[in-house]
């Protein structure tokens, strides 16, 4: 199991149940947050994996896969991805939209993407998964939909799919919980984003595989659920089959 580090520092980071008032040690923005770190480091939202949420973007922009699953075990595999944060709330809304726009059947611009993205920001904000119970995935997938329907604040039919479809999402992922995990939450969003699609717009995009096999488990700085997970995969697990080897005393 690996521990949540510091990107300043590399010390372990705490997350708190009550919000101090921090400074971010990038851009000298001050205030209240939930994590931080054993040397008092804080990075903000905007600067925490700011370099590797342009890369997904990018990567959004630039893929031709209309498997959403494929795009994100592609993103997942980025260096330098945290195993845990809201980069997999763009993770999940990259992945998604870019399958819908290369399937085409829905038209989806590269303006598009970047709204999803845009909206996302304003509401995925890290660690609020267990400070109010909305995982960021739920924003970004929501922001999705809302983009493809057109919905807004004040509309009818399309407010209201937006709003079924994030809770749907949100029903599936809290299934996962325990404790939570991006990753799983993004592959289960996924899978209702892809089925509330087909159901409410006939477009089926062409899914290979939604139960990818998680390579990350290892790194779980919570703990990774191991056998409750659809995703986990003991065979590559060592330590739920081959415990390491006793030493010679
Ligand atoms: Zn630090
Ligand atoms: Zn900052």
């Amino acid at each position: 199991m690996e521990k949540e580090n510091c990107g300043v520092c590399g010390a372990p980071v705490e997350y708190l149940t009550s919000s101090r008032e921090l400074t971010c040690e990038s851009c000298g923005r001050r205030e209240k947050a939930h994590a931080v770190c054993s040397n008092g480091h804080y990075l903000c939202d905007s600067c925490h994996g700011a370099g590797i949420r342009k890369t997904i973007m990018e990567m959004a922009l630039m893929t031709l896969e209309k498997d959403p699953f494929k795009t994100a075990e592609a993103m997942f595999s980025q260096p330098g991805l945290p195993m845990l944060g809201c980069e997999h709330a763009v993770i999940a809304a990259g992945a998604f939209m870019s399958a819908v726009k290369n399937d085409g059947r829905v038209r989806v611009s590269n303006g598009d993407m970047g709204e999803a993205f845009q909206r996302l920001s304003r509401q995925a904000a890290g660690g609020y998964c267990g400070l109010t119970g909305v995982c960021g995935i739920l924003p970004a997938l929501g922001a999705c939909v809302s983009i493809l329907y057109e919905a807004r604040c004040g509309k009818d039919i399309e407010q209201r799919l937006t709003m079924e479809a994030v809770t749907r999402i949100s029903a599936e992922i809290v299934k996962l919980t325990g404790p939570s995990c991006c990753k799983a939450y993004v592959l289960a969003g996924l899978g209702v984003a892809v089925d509330f699609l087909r159901d409410a717009a006939g477009v089926a995009l062409p899914v290979q595989n939604r139960t990818i096999k998680c390579l990350w488990s290892a790194r779980h700085p919570h703990g990774c659920r191991l056998d409750k997970c659809p995703y986990f995969d003991a065979a590559r697990y060592w330590p739920v089959k081959t415990p390491p080897p006793a030493g010679p005393c």
